[in-house]
């Protein structure tokens, strides 16, 4: 029994409209009827009192079912079942354009009249249903402040949201057919390495992307497959995290610099001469370390105060700095000491520009500010050496280069 559910009978034979009507009331269902279309349209777009529609096709009025149906269909939702005298090619040609509920010839028993609007009812039940289910998916998609991707089986864009549209910076036009590794920033890697970098595991990813206007920033992605149909679609969820990222290389920086000096601090010098050692190992090349202790430091600090020294050790560092070379490492060991690694440099190439560097602090001028020296203690790595056994020979050269009288250099042969 179908308690509730309301028909609207289209009909203008009165005899059909009693018989038809009869058999679906006895079956539980609620039966109104009008015999044109046009109080078919005229009732059907007042109000939303049917759950289905059975629409003869030729009618009393001008206007016959299929026309009433069609403008029915452009206001409504809803299910209408056409009820033909003589089902022929046209006319089912026609219905078939306008409704997917199908027909029923007249005089059919009753049984196939029933199963026919069961179908559908149950048909349109499940269409309200997915399209009940799509706008709640498409309010989420929406709403979200992560771009989100949705790539067919061949890789190209073909679902995206505005926050999207936002990060990428593409019109949807654009956007459109995109394959997903045109919109990131991974120029040295090929496009199969970029997807499968992508896919490769169900981990959160941090990755560059690339903005229409060519910016580049750091993303953190996370995707999914989904099988359709046997088919792989790809899910990528886009984030950016520029700001985040800015913010932890900012700590990372500050947690390696002197803050009075903004060269390297103690803690990383130690790490980067282990990995230096560990290079050398490796490929037998040798470096050199150089210890720099400012010489009688305590003496500018009582004569001309600790912020006079403080720009003392920024200005032997800032030149310091400009001199050494990339690979190379300077840092504030303590106080006014300082370590400089010297990559690829065995001892005996490491003369001339710590001899530079000795001659060029002596030279640093500061106004009103006496002249100033160091003195320098220098060891090239010996297979063997840890860090610390190196520190401490750089450290007891310095101590030599002060007992020669300061502002020279001791290697250590
Ligand atoms: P030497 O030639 O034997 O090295 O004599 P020195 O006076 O340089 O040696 P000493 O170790 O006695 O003194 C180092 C001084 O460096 C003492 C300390 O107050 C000063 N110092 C350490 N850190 C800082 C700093 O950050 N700023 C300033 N202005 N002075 C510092
Ligand atoms: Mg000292
Ligand atoms: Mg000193």
């Amino acid at each position: 029994m179908h308690t509730g559910k309301k028909i609207l009978l289209v009909e203008d034979s009165r005899f059909i409209t009693a018989v038809v009507g009869d058999y679906l009331k006895k079956n539980g269902f609620e039966i109104d009827s009008v015999a044109t279309g046009e109080d078919a349209v005229e009732i059907v777009c007042g109000h939303s009192a049917w759950d289905l529609i059975l629409m003869d096709i030729e009618l009393a009025g001008e206007m016959n079912g299929i026309e009433a149906a069609k403008i029915i269909n452009n206001h409504k939702e809803l299910p209408i079942i056409f009820l033909t005298a003589n089902a022929s090619d046209t006319i089912i040609n026609q219905i078939r354009n306008i409704s997917a509920y199908g027909f029923i010839e007249k005089g059919m028993d009753n049984t196939a009249l029933l199963a026919t609007i069961e179908m559908a009812l149950k048909l349109h039940d499940v269409k309200s249903e997915i399209k009940q289910k799509e706008s709640i998916l498409n309010a989420v998609i929406n709403s979200v402040q992560d771009g989100m991707i949705m790539t067919d089986d061949k890789g190209y864009v073909s679902l995206w949201n505005p926050a999207a549209v936002q990060l990428f910076g593409y019109t949807k036009d654009e956007m459109l057919g995109k394959e997903l590794h045109e919109l990131t920033a991974a120029e040295s890697m090929n496009k199969n390495d970029i997807i499968n970098s992508l896919f490769a595991d169900k981990k959160v990813k941090e990755l560059k992307i690339k903005h229409k206007n060519g910016q580049v920033f750091d993303a953190e992605i996370s995707t999914s497959t989904l099988k359709i149909n046997d088919k792989d679609y790809f899910v990528g969820i886009f984030r950016d995290i520029s700001d985040r990222i800015k913010a932890r290389e900012e700590l990372e920086k500050l947690s390696v610099t002197d803050y009075l000096t903004n060269t390297y601090n103690r803690r990383f010098f130690v790490t980067r001469l282990e990995e230096e050692i560990e290079r050398s190992k490796r490929t037998g090349r040798v470096f050199s370390i150089a210890m720099l202790d400012i010489d009688r430091f305590k003496t500018i600090n009582d004569k001309y105060g600790h912020s006079i020294g403080d720009l003392v050790l920024q200005s032997i560092t800032g030149y310091i700095k400009k001199r050494i070379r990339k690979v190379d490492c300077l840092a504030r060991w303590g106080g006014e000491e300082f370590m400089i690694l010297l990559a690829d440099t065995p001892i005996i190439n490491s003369g001339v520009l710590l001899e530079d560097l000795r001659l060029g602090i002596s030279k640093i001028e500061i106004p009103n500010v006496d002249r100033f020296t160091g003195s320098f203690g220098v060891v090239e790595y010996a297979p063997g050496d840890t860090a610390d056994m190196m520190i401490q020979k750089a450290d007891s050269m310095m101590y030599e280069a002060k007992k020669c009288g300061r502002n020279c250099i001791k290697y250590m042969m």
